[in-house]
């Protein structure tokens, strides 16, 4: 078996669009330094706590009839 020595891979830095190697050296993969890797992580965090979650209500089934609780003597 011969193993080809393969020319580093070179992929878009998704922060600041720069060529960045996409290799086992680069730690920031897919991004070109730390610094981006920081920053986009850091905007997605903040992007993601942005976005109000969507709570759906609890399914309250007006068919249902209510719960019984026990005896109500009143
Ligand atoms: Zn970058």
């Amino acid at each position: 078996m011969s193993e080809k020595k393969e020319p580093a891979r070179l992929v878009r830095c998704p922060n600041c669009g720069k060529q960045a190697k996409f290799t086992p050296g680069n730690p920031y993969r897919p991004f070109c330094s730390e610094r981006c890797k920081i920053i986009d992580l850091g905007a997605w965090a903040e992007e993601k706590y942005a976005i109000p979650v969507a709570r759906p209500e609890p399914a309250l089934d007006p068919t249902e009839p209510p719960v019984d609780t026990g005896d109500e003597n009143d």
